[in-house]
Order: C-alpha cells, then structure tokens, then sequence
C-alpha cells in the first residue's frame, strides 16, 4: 500500500530521511533541554513541513491530508515534542485559513505558512479541561472590541508561539479570538519538568484586561467551540493519532536491533518466546493504528463528514497501543530502557501523553460508544415527522 501519492513531491522517504537526519539524532537533547531550537523549526518551514495543513492560496504546500498525516507519523517516530509543535501550530494555521476574514488571513496566513508566526491553541485551563464547558475565561465587549481575562494552561509552544487561539466566553457564547503575543496583559509563564514530550514548551498564560480588537475574534462569536475549536481539535486529533503510530514504529526498531544484540541464555533475546510475542504485539498495533489513521485521512481527503469520528477511533487505538508499545519497549531493553537518556524510556514518558491530550481515552470511549448507540437506534426521525407522530 503506498501511503503519499505517486505525483506528489511529499514522500514518507522524504519525512523520513529530514527526520532521521535533522531530528532524531537530537530528540534527547531537546528532552533534556526542554526545548526545540529555532533553527528547526525555520528548517520545518522551509520545508514546507510546518505549514503543511494550508493550501497552496494561502501560502501552504498544499498537502493533502493522508500525506500530512504521514508527515506527522515520521515525525513523531523521531521525537514527540517536535511532532507537538506541528501539531498546534497546524490546528491553528487550519482554524485561520477555515474561519479567517480576509483581513484576518491576510494578517497572519503568510508568517504562519512560512513560520515567521508560530501558532498555540489556548482552550485548557487550569479548572477545565475534559469538560470545556467550565472554562472560565471572559472577553467582556468594550467599545471597540474585547477585553480577555483569565488563565491557560499546558498550552503546547505557549513559550515560544506569536500567535494564540484563545477560547473565552464573550457576551454570546464561548468565541475564539487571536492574541497577539505583544498585547499588553498577556504574561507568558513557562512550564518546565512535565513527563514527556519534555521538548514542547508549555506555557501558562495570564490574560489580565488584554484588550484585543474586534478584528481579534475567529468565526461568529458564540460558535468558538462548535466551529472554530470542533474543527481544529480533529486536525490536532488526527495529528497526534499518527504521532503515537511513530512511536510504535520507532519501539519496534529499537527492539528489533536490541533484540539482535542482547544476548540471554545461550541466544539473542530475539529467538526467546517470550520477547517474540511482545514485539509481535507491538507490530499489530503498530499495523492497525496506520491503518485507522489512514482511514481517517482519505476520509478528510474526500470531505466526508464520518473522518471525525474516524479519528476519534484512531487516536484513541493509536495512543493506546503506543502506550502499550512504549511499556513493552521498555520491559525489552530492560534497566537500559530506565537509564537515563534512554530512546525507549522517552518514547514510554512521550506516549502516556497521548493518552490524555486531544481528548483522553476515557473522553474518546465515551464519544465513540456514544456513536456506537445512535448508529444501532438507527436515522433520527425528522422534525415534521416527530410533530406528526406527537400530533
Ligand atoms: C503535554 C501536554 C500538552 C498539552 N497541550 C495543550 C495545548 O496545547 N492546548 C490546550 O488547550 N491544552 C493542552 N493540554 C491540556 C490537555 O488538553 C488536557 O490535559 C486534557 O484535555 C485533559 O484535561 P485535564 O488534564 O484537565 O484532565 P481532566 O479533564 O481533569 O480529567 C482527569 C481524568 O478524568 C477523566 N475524565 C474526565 N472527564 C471524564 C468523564 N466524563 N468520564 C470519565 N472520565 C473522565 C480523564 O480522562 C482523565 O483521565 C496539554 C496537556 C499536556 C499534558
């Protein structure tokens, strides 16, 4: 099964061989240092990696959805906290170009295309995140605009981002609004020392009366969540359901060449039982989430609206099984998977994440139950016919 098509400059070898140079002989030290590089990521842009969610009009290269989604599998097999970045910064690049004015796309489409203006999505905070409905935050109206108060958190790139897709509840309903990192009242706090995708540079924003202009806020107000917030989560979703298929791909490598190596008994671990059926484990579900992922992509390629759902069940096998794989991983390599700068023990930290971001594993077996429910009730009765049947 190919995966990019064959007329496309964007290949899995391409990804793969900028992954494999520029990014994962460094993933430990952008674990242990806490950062990426700006260098990387003016190397993403020129690549066209970065913007790889925009159409060629708005200054993307016009990549169709399941050659990003392989884009994003490549790499987050080479590190998860750069996969991170692409992720927001695509969610964002996405929402703008989806909901934008014209005046709005013409202010920011371009840095974000070629990565002068790097993109953070600002929906958690501190007392919301599963349930987006507590969210806290305000942008009360003033004359000529809004003024936002209240607090994000965990917001991947927040330390680094010029642009941030705020959610808060305006005079209509929850609306999204794009800050500008120079508006007075914004205060950038970074996050240091999380668990995994360590590189990502989390922040913690304050909004204390950050006045923005009306030109801030991002599709109808009142419709931030149902629109600007469903539209982005699902290419967020979809970007980290094949990240966590990188890294199930990257524990089967290391496993097969520490496997080969380690010798136990009489023989390489490789020909013990034991370890066979943990990496045969690991392949299928390595096999399966591409597949899922896939799936979903040629559905968002197509434009049929049964790709959410589609991602849902992808990020949520995906991240499973790369959590499942990560564990494993670890247990191959033994106390030379725990020991310090260890890939697999990175990957293991970077996988658990998965799990709780882009909608947790619990928040996805509730919605694709739910699915599974309305699918078996079958089509819901139309309004008249529900008004005849009540008549
Ligand atoms: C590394 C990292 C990066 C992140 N980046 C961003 C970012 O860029 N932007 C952003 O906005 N946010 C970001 N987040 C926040 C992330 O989206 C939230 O952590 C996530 O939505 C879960 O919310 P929570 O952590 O508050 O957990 P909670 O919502 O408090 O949930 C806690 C636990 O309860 C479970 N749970 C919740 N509700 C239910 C229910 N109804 N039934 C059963 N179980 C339930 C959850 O699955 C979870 O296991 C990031 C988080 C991390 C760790």
């Amino acid at each position: 099964m190919t995966d990019t098509p064959a007329t496309s400059p964007f290949t899995r070898e391409r990804f793969r061989a900028f992954a494999d140079t520029e990014i994962a002989p460094h993933a430990a030290e952008f674990d242990r240092e806490q950062r990426i590089p700006t260098e990387l990521v003016k190397r993403l842009a020129a690549e066209g990696f970065l913007g790889a969610v925009l159409p060629t009009e708005a200054g993307g290269p016009g990549m169709d959805m399941v050659t990003f989604g392989v884009l994003h599998e490549e790499v987050g097999r080479a590190c998860s906290s750069v996969r991170s970045l692409l992720t927001v910064h695509s969610m964002v690049a996405f929402a703008v170009n989806r909901w934008g004015t014209a005046e709005q796309r013409a202010a920011w489409l371009p840095g974000l295309a070629d990565g002068t203006a790097l993109g953070a999505f600002c929906l958690t905070e501190p007392g919301a995140g599963s349930d987006a409905g507590r969210i806290a935050a305000t942008a009360e109206r003033t004359g000529g605009g809004f003024v936002i108060n209240g607090t994000k958190k965990w917001i991947t790139a927040g330390q680094t981002a010029d642009v941030y897709l705020v959610f808060a509840k305006a005079p209509n309903g929850m609306s999204a609004f794009l800050v500008d990192r120079a508006t007075p009242g914004l205060r950038v706090k970074p996050l240091h020392d999380i668990m995994g995708t360590r590189g990502s540079m989390l922040a913690e924003l304050e909004f204390r009366d950050c006045e923005v202009g009306s030109r801030a806020l991002l599709g109808p107000e009142g419709m931030g969540l149902s629109l600007v917030g469903t539209g982005a989560l699902d290419i967020g979703r979809y970007s980290v359901a094949c990240g966590s298929v990188g890294i199930s791909q990257a524990c089967v490598e290391a496993c097969a060449a520490h496997t080969a190596r380690r010798v136990a008994g009489s023989a390489p671990l490789r020909e013990h039982q034991l370890i066979r059926r943990m990496l045969s484990d690991m392949v299928t579900g390595l096999e399966a989430g591409r597949l899922l992922c896939r799936r979903a992509g040629a559905l968002k390629d197509e434009g049929d609206p049964a790709t959410v759902m589609a991602t849902w069940t992808a990020k949520y096998f995906a991240s499973t099984a790369a959590v499942s794989a990560a564990s494993d991983a670890v247990q191959i390599h033994g106390a030379s998977g725990f020991g310090a700068g260890a890939a697999v023990g990175r990957y293991y930290r970077d996988a658990k994440v998965m799990e709780i971001i882009e909608g947790s594993s619990q928040i996805q077996q509730l919605t694709i139950a739910e699915q599974a429910f309305q699918a078996a009730a079958g089509p819901r009765p139309s309004r008249s016919a529900a008004e005849e049947k009540v008549r």
